[in-house]
């Protein structure tokens, strides 16, 4: 998944930015505001029963089956998967599946039936396993009422899609309807980006020809957005997004995701990520700003998105690229959570669905009881 020493939002809640200078010169010239937000507004919560409860779910609403059959096949030094709350009881990241992990996920595509929903796989890297996402795929395209299924997202590094077996697995992922594939790419100079992503030894992904092979052959099938997340020594400055954009305005993809490093609330462990995350952070806020003061970047602001945890700002660039700067609040993100009412759903190994990113806590289902 997806904050600063002097906080680019100004409150606990991104709905603050819409309120801040940069956002309020952007909506008075007209720029169109994406709510994604639920709010208050009734016809965008629907009710539902799981599990012998009713609870209020979100919409949009995503359900993300945790991959976490190995350890990933890199070892970014912002990675959130090694972030730790004080409370935790188990590390999702550490909970390998066994036999009953698709028999649970069964079960919980039949709990959700008739709910909208989005599939968003994400967690560890799910093609480090090419036979648990060929699983995972097939099982969600079961017998679910597939008109529930709005979208079908993979983040990934992009490892296990340019090994071995990765022709078979984007032939899959095709055949799935992925809307699209987020790969990660944090600088385009190759020696750069293994600096910070550390592949390990052997993932012939880290290398520019295998990447941009990767690239050629995933476009042909469905769309590519390359997410890099902003840091200092990588991509930290105007000039550095403007050659990152060059870079990738070469190569076909979709779009380019720029994120902001997390931001934490005190409930985490200072631990060598949580260190990272606020030592090498670049606020978004100053560098969206001296991006868009520089017109030879050739970026146009094209809307704005207020999310339930995040937002963001799309952009045109001059070679045609989608362009998106975004950022999330893990504060705000647990404030919601903690409302009782349902904004995220995570499956994970240990078989249970949860409303949130941590195993034992929001329990909504227990697949290996009852
Ligand atoms: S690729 Fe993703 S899951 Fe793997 S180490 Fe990097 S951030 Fe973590």
């Amino acid at each position: 998944m997806d904050v600063s020493h002097a906080p680019l939002i100004a409150s606990d809640a991104p709905a603050a930015f819409l309120g801040s200078s940069l956002a309020r010169q952007l909506l008075a010239g007209g720029l169109d505001l994406i709510q994604r937000a639920p709010g208050e507004d009734r016809q965008r919560w629907k009710r539902h029963r799981l599990g012998g409860r009713d609870y209020q779910f979100a919409q949009p609403l995503t359900l993300t089956p945790y991959a976490s059959s190995n350890p990933c096949s890199a070892r970014c030094h912002f990675c959130s998967e090694n972030l730790r709350q004080r409370n935790d009881a188990q590390a999702p990241a550490r909970l390998r599946p066994d036999a009953h992990y698709f028999v649970g996920l069964q079960r919980v595509l039949a709990e959700l039936r008739g709910l909208p929903r989005a599939y968003s796989l994400s967690g560890l890297e799910a093609s480090d396993d090419p036979d648990w996402l060929l699983q995972l795929l097939e099982c969600l395209n079961g017998p679910v009422d597939l008109a529930d299924v709005e979208q079908r997202v993979l983040y990934s590094n992009g490892a296990g899609l340019a090994g071995a077996r990765g022709d078979e697995l984007l032939a899959a992922l095709e055949r799935f309807g992925l809307s699209w594939l987020e790969l990660s790419r944090h600088h385009h100079d190759a020696s750069e980006n293994q600096r910070i992503m550390r592949f390990r030894p052997g993932q012939t992904v880290a290398h520019a020809e295998v990447f941009q092979q990767l690239l050629h052959a995933a476009s042909g099938r469905f769309p590519v957005k390359l997410v890099c997340l902003l840091q200092r020594g990588g991509i930290d400055s105007p000039q550095a997004v403007a050659s990152y954009l060059d870079w990738a305005g070469r190569l076909g993809v979709d779009t380019v995701i720029f994120r902001e490093l997390s931001r934490l609330d005190t409930g985490y462990v200072a631990n060598a990520t949580a260190r990272y995350l606020s030592q090498q952070r670049v606020a978004l806020e100053p560098l969206l700003q001296a991006c868009l003061a520089r017109r030879e970047l050739g970026l146009d602001a094209q809307a704005l998105t207020d999310g339930y945890y995040f937002w963001n700002l799309q952009l045109r660039h001059r070679s045609g690229l989608r362009v998106v700067f975004e950022c999330s609040d893990y504060r705000t993100m647990h404030k919601r959570h903690a409302e009782g009412r349902v904004y995220k759903l995570v499956y994970f190994a240990n078989g249970q669905l949860c409303a949130g990113w941590q195993p034992d806590r929001d329990v909504l289902l227990e697949t290996r009881h009852g």
